[in-house]
């Protein structure tokens, strides 16, 4: 079971129909994210609309190494920010009495440049790529072999940048060692993907400086990528199975671990969305009014020239 993803050649080619069921799909899932952010409801509207509008102008740079959901989901957070700019701004010529309680620190985070793993903008470039999807197939491996409390480990290590005592207590495992043990077989691992994907490259030995112990340089970009990149992302159905009840117990181990103590922005925006006890009346208003701003647009696009080689197949990929 997979979950829905449009027909991005469809898209493309601007068909209503096809836009209309992306903004049926995931229009709950983005308002979700946004109005945790912003804690504002018509300024998630407001963002939903921008992320709609921003996804069909950008739609033929789509590249196919990311899921569309990751593709919207990059756009929300980017309109997102802009929109808690703009009201930063606002507040601020407001005078400090009137300033609610402002997400500064988020704007922070999210404006950080990541540090650099490996000197030189392309080289670190390429190391990011390389292991953003060795990680992502170490976590498919450890997903197929259900071995969720591995998952759980590394993606505290990893991912929340947690220590192994902390780990260790958290997990109630035997003892440090056995977190030291988790984190050495899955670093092992990676480099053996990493062979794989880069033979004989010159990447290959950044991944050996983790092994002489210059682990902060390589920890922190690992985070960083760990959550960008949503490397251990649950799919939303495993999301759907959760709040219906139906997840089995070593599943839900790391789908609650990633959801209430990792705290993934995304996942939980998929949470809010399907627990949603009335998804109809005030959704179905959104999805009128983001359909009609998303006709406008594509009419304006496809108006005055119908363009007709937009009508041919897709580009091979
Ligand atoms: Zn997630």
């Amino acid at each position: 079971m997979s979950d829905w993803a449009p027909d991005v050649a469809r898209l493309q080619a601007r068909e209503d129909e096809e836009w209309l069921k992306v903004e049926r799909a995931y229009c709950g899932r983005l308002l979700a994210y946004a109005y945790r952010r912003t804690g504002d409801r018509q300024a998630a509207e407001d963002v939903v609309q921008e992320t709609l509008l921003g996804a069909v102008r950008g739609i033929d740079d789509f590249d196919p190494v990311f899921t569309f959901e990751q593709y919207l989901f990059g756009i929300c957070k980017n309109r997102t920010i802009d929109s808690l700019r703009r009201r930063k701004a606002r507040t601020l010529q407001l005078g400090p009495d009137e300033e609610g309680p402002q997400p500064i620190e988020f704007l922070a985070r999210e404006t950080e440049t990541p540090s650099a793993i490996v000197r030189g903008k392309e080289l670190t470039e390429r190391a990011q790529t390389l292991y953003a999807e060795i990680l992502r197939q170490w976590v498919e491996e450890t997903w197929r072999e259900r071995e969720f409390l591995r998952l759980c480990v590394i993606e505290a290590l990893f991912g929340g940048q947690w220590r192994n005592r902390d780990v260790w207590r958290r997990f109630q495992m035997r003892d440090e060692t056995a977190v030291a043990g988790i984190k050495f077989r899955a670093l092992k691992r990676l480099r053996e993907l990493a062979a794989v994907e880069e033979s004989g490259g010159d990447l290959l030995r950044y991944l050996a400086a983790v092994e002489e112990g210059n682990e902060r340089l390589f920890d922190l970009d690992l985070a960083q990528l760990w959550r960008d990149k949503r490397v251990a992302c649950p799919a939303r159905h495993w999301i759907a199975r959760l709040v219906a009840g139906t997840l089995d117990e070593e599943a839900g181990l790391f789908v609650r671990f990633h959801l209430d103590e990792m705290k993934c922005p995304w996942c939980l925006a998929n949470r809010d969305d399907l627990s949603r006890a009335d998804q109809s009346a005030e959704l179905e208003l959104l999805i009128e009014r983001l359909r009609d701003s998303t006709r406008r647009f594509l009419r304006s696009r496809t108006g005055p020239d119908p363009s007709p080689t937009r009508l041919g197949p897709p580009p091979s990929t």
